[in-house]
């Protein structure tokens, strides 16, 4: 019996990976991939590019962990072309009391918590472990919880002296998306995969889809047995062409790169995250000016945490990395991107609030620096939508906020499964819209922070 034909909307990363372990794990030889257009180059090309598996939760934990331990085998298979490193990532807070952070790791970590989490204050502050070295294999695992003033400073040079707490989740670092996009499809290539450029416009449901695609060439359709909506921003229009409404917002999110030519940054720095709320370092004559304006106000008032940094480039190069994903106002999504021109000058002095050596650019970014951004696709709980989407055939891989990248993997490898009907994982349902029905899981959700990247 001949394969059933799946057409995968979406060529950024999800679509990719589902195609992928469709073809890999399921022999599925008749896939066409549909994109309005290049491969990798919208949302998936935005990414920081940063895994890491903490979470609030065991299912996320679980679910990243899978699909660091698939990353981790493609690394190796391919001879590490998607430049995989591991220096963790380093929340930094200035409180000493960092219970609830600490329960949070508990809550992610479950049984696994009391061999994982190592506390390194007083007398056990020495053995904490280098990360010198960025190589993902020679990396320990676990976390390391670090309350000792001397540590702090000797392993984080670089950051405020008010600084009390580091929380080093050491299964993170950064991996090329765009390697990893295009190894996969260096692979659906040997295997057959069909590639169309153009905008899916409509679907029709009858026995089957056919889908109705318009390029700039000509309006074509075509038939197939089984769809995947891995849309991106656009995955809940794709899911409204057959009536299904996705409980999914978009709020656009920014970045900046800049080749750090005054040394500010060390390159060994894990990806650090400055957890906490601040007043950004303003000029007296700039904070009055933006309380007078109605519209921007805010940014003179207390901002949240989670503003990150990291080196970019490797350890023999010079650019970092700036975002600050604060923008909570969802919007209808677009094609072009929605950039605000005052983001690099605020993430610049909110940056140096964790590393002062920043200041040296305020006002003086270089003219080089790259300032980009997309759409984060999200659920009210911050978790994926993974699983079966209305009309019998018809699936859906969407929803991946801000972390598609890392997850990318093991979505891929979920999804293609659950169209071959081959066994799920336990937390399969959890991940797709069945968790809507399970009432004491999402008021957990619900009250838990969100995922913060
Ligand atoms: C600023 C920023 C930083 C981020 N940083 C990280 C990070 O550090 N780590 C991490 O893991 N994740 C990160 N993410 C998240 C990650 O980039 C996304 O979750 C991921 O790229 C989503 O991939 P996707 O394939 O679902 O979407 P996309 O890459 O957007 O792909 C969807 C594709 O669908 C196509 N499409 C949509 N509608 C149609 C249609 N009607 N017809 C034809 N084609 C269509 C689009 O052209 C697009 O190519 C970040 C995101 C942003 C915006």
């Amino acid at each position: 019996m001949s394969k059933p034909h799946i057409v995968v909307i979406g060529s950024g990363i999800i679509g990719i990976a589902t195609a992928y372990y469709l073809a890999k794990n399921h022999g599925q030889n008749r896939i066409t991939l549909v994109d309005r257009g290049q491969p990798m180059a919208f949302t998936s090309a935005q990414s920081g590019e940063n895994y890491r598996n903490w979470w609030p939760h065991p299912t996320m934990v679980a679910f990243t962990n899978r699909s660091i331990d698939l990353l981790e085998e493609i690394a190796r298979d391919s001879g590490n072309r998607i430049n995989m490193s591991r220096r963790g990532y380093a929340l930094a807070t200035r409180k000493a009391e960092i219970d609830e952070l600490v329960e949070q790791l508990h809550d992610g970590l479950g049984d696994s918590a009391e061999h994982l989490l190592r506390f390194r204050g007083g007398a056990t502050a020495n053995s904490y472990a280098a990360f010198d070295n960025p190589d993902w294999e020679c990396a320990p695992i676990g976390v390391d919880i670090v309350q000792h003033a001397g540590l702090i400073k000797e392993r984080f040079p670089s950051f405020d002296p008010d600084v009390r707490a580091v929380v080093h989740i050491r299964r993170g670092g950064d991996i090329s998306g765009q390697q990893l996009g295009m190894y996969m499809l260096d692979y659906l290539k040997e295997a057959g995969l069909t590639r169309i450029t153009g905008e899916v416009n409509n679907i029709d449901y009858c026995d089957g889809f056919r889908i109705e695609i318009a390029s700039d060439k000509d309006n074509s359709s075509l038939a197939a047995d089984r769809i995947v909506n891995a849309a991106g921003p656009f995955a809940d229009r794709i899911a409204a062409m057959l009536g299904v409404v996705l409980p999914v917002r978009h709020t656009f999110q920014q970045k900046i790169a800049f080749e750090d030519a005054k040394g500010a940054i060390p390159r060994a720095l894990p990806f650090s995250i400055d957890l906490d709320d601040q007043l950004v370092d303003w000029t007296d004559e700039d904070r009055e000016m933006l309380l007078e304006e109605p519209n921007l106000s805010w940014l003179a008032e207390k901002m949240p945490g989670a503003i990150h940094c990291r080196p970019d480039g490797g350890d023999g190069g010079k650019w970092v990395k700036l975002g600050w994903a604060y923008n909570e106002n969802p919007a209808v999504a677009t094609w072009e991107p929605q950039l605000d021109e005052a983001f690099p000058d605020i993430v610049l002095r909110g940056a140096a609030r964790l590393n002062p050596a920043l200041k040296a650019y305020y006002g003086r970014l270089p003219r080089a620096m790259h300032h980009y951004g997309g759409w984060y696709t999200m659920t009210e709980e911050n978790w994926p939508l993974i699983g079966p989407m209305g009309p019998d055939g018809a699936f859906m891989n969407c929803a991946h906020s801000g972390f598609g990248t890392m997850v990318a993997c093991a979505a891929g490898e979920l999804c293609a499964a659950t169209i071959a009907k081959a066994p799920l994982p336990d937390i399969a349902g959890q991940l797709s819209m069945l968790r809507y029905a399970d009432k004491e899981l999402m008021l957990r959700l619900h009250k838990a922070n969100k995922g913060i990247l």
